[in-house]
């Protein structure tokens, strides 16, 4: 996700924080409180090396620099960008903020109070790399490759609601938040109301395990998944600058892949609309009340401009004000008919600060307008399901190609709920081989090392059922690459790890499958030493794929 508008998460999420790469402030995982969401350090917290733009002399043309240690020769990557020239770098990264400046690559300004609430107010350069990461070309393939069969289980998952209430009882009983969406889960299974229109906008996230070269599974984002319109711009970016600088560093801008992300999530959901077949409805982007990541969300009004398809905004808190269930299922919001929402917002405890928006919530999911997500597209997503679809023989229940399973296990991680008292012990004793997770999205609510350790011991002690709250994982080791992060104007010279997204749609009306389709892609680059969804500052940006 993604983090807050306020920040740039790595979630499903609409954060601007890279959800581990953030140093965030211990809260309790079940509360309800008005949580900031992560967002990146200040500066004075980046204890990153750092290369001043300032004072670039841009009247020295790049065919005038000489080219230093470490460039290669052309047509073999880089392997130590930390070798290429600082006169160099300045450049390139001048001319990646001119270029961000001008395409819309922005993000609200933290410094600006108003950046969340009013467009064109307050905006800055999204965070980037300087240059796309190396990411093999058969992991790329394979992930890709992934993407239609997720979206098929999740859509097999989802209508199997005892499977949902079955997987997430236990977790229902510790969890306030898992507990209201499960109740209107169930609200709506004993309703009996079948949703006939499915639409799912998804991203799958992946890291790739450097010993094992295995491409694992992070975790699949059913809601809100954000960043396809910055992402694509990074793509943009990145290939604008290796055909400007390509062949001086020994990049080829074409072993960037194409990301048409915000094209085809626009022609999901223009294709929705038209299934719901009411000329005079329009789409619904549900949002929170402020919204940095504002500007990833309106790249996707081409639905207006491309399909004509008319747009409205709304927070929760105005759907219950506003909004009107009439007796044939039609959703009114402030009179006009609703084809289908959109949520981008909705996925964490303080989206429902009191009962109204709780009220908007259920009153969407009573109504005929296609949700994206359903409710139970939303619990399918979630990463207690994401666990109990690892054990032994789940996917059969699901799926009936031997193959399209065996794909799927082989990208899964070690996944197990906290009943199992052996990989408990093991967590304790090396917890630093194991991820701690609980029923959020957003970024920034996982546990890691020691705090693993004193986790399951605090638990073990007590001995409630507040282990049912969480999931273990193993954790996963991607390879370390030096590289080049910009945040705030500033170039940080650093090493980081990276996490490949990878967003497909998926519309069916009852039989028919219209859209099953992966469509285009995210990276995000951290750095390495970042303590992940601990104490330490951290630092995450926007970046592509450059493929080996
Ligand atoms: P969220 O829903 O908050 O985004 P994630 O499961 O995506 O939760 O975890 C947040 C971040 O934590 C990921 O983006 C990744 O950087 C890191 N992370 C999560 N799981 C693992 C893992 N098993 N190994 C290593 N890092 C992980
Ligand atoms: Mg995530």
């Amino acid at each position: 996700m993604g983090v807050g508008h306020s920040s740039l998460s790595s979630c499903s999420v609409d954060s601007l924080c890279i959800t581990a790469f953030i140093a965030q402030p211990k809260t309790s995982s079940f509360s309800n409180s008005n949580r900031q969401k992560p967002l990146f350090p200040t500066k004075k917290q980046s204890p990153f090396a750092v290369l001043k733009i300032g004072t670039l002399n841009c009247a020295r043309v790049a065919g005038e620099m000489e080219i230093e240690k470490g460039i290669a020769a052309a047509g073999k990557p880089i392997v130590d960008r930390h070798g290429i020239d600082d006169g160099w770098i300045q450049k390139i990264v001048y001319d990646a903020l001119v270029w961000s400046s001008l395409h819309g690559l922005v993000v609200g300004d933290r410094n600006d109070q108003r950046s969340g609430k009013l467009p064109g107010v307050g905006m800055v350069h999204a965070p980037i790399a300087l240059l796309p990461t190396s990411f093999p070309e058969s992991h790329w393939k394979q992930a890709c490759e992934l993407a239609p069969i997720f979206n098929e289980l999740i859509d097999r998952v989802s209508l199997d609601g005892k499977f949902l209430q079955d997987s997430l009882a236990r977790t229902k009983k510790v969890d306030a938040f898992t507990s209201r969406l499960l109740d209107i889960h169930s609200k709506i299974l004993e309703m009996n109301k079948k949703e006939e229109i499915r639409l799912g906008l998804h991203r799958s996230d992946y890291m790739l395990d450097e010993k094992t070269k295995l491409l694992l599974q992070i975790e699949f984002n059913t809601i809100s998944s954000s960043f396809a319109g910055l992402g694509c711009l990074v793509t943009d970016l990145h290939r604008t600058l290796l055909n400007d600088y390509g062949e001086a560093l020994g990049l080829d801008s074409k072993r960037i892949p194409g990301n048409t992300a915000t094209g085809q999530f626009a022609e999901a959901l223009a294709k929705a609309w038209t299934e719901y077949n009411n000329p005079r409805a329009v789409a619904m982007i549900v949002v929170q009340t402020e919204e940095r990541n504002m500007y990833d969300q309106h790249w996707l009004c081409t639905l207006g401009i491309t399909y004509n398809v008319r747009t409205i905004r709304k927070t929760l808190a105005e759907i219950d004000s506003e909004g009107q269930l009439l007796p044939d299922g039609t959703f009114l919001v402030g009179g006009q008919a609703v084809a289908v929402v959109y949520f981008r917002a909705g996925y964490a405890p303080t989206d429902y600060p009191s009962e109204a928006e709780w009220r908007a919530r259920l009153l969407m999911e009573q109504s005929s307008a296609i949700k994206c997500p359903s409710i139970s597209y939303h619990l399918a997503g979630t990463k207690k399901i994401q666990q109990e679809l690892a054990k032994p023989n789940v996917l059969e229940r699901f799926l009936e190609s031997k193959e399209d399973i065996a794909k799927l296990r082989k990208c899964f991680a070690g996944l197990w709920s906290l009943v199992d008292a052996d990989i408990t012990k093991k967590a304790i004793e090396k917890p630093e081989l194991f991820v701690m997770k609980p029923q959020r999205e957003g970024g920034g609510n996982n546990i890691y090392g020691d705090d693993v350790k004193e986790t399951l011991l605090r638990l073990q002690k007590e001995g409630s059922e507040e282990d049912a709250a969480y999931i273990l994982m193993q954790r996963i080791f991607p390879a370390v690459s030096p590289t080049f992060l910009i945040r705030d104007g500033i170039c940080h010279k650093d090493h980081a790890i990276s996490e490949l997204g990878v967003y497909s749609a998926y519309l069916r009306n009852k039989e028919s499958v219209i859209m099953n389709d992966q469509c285009g892609y995210l990276m995000r680059t951290k750095v390495s030493s970042s303590n992940e969804g601990g104490v330490a500052a951290g630092f995450a940006v926007l970046d592509s794929i450059y493929l080996t």
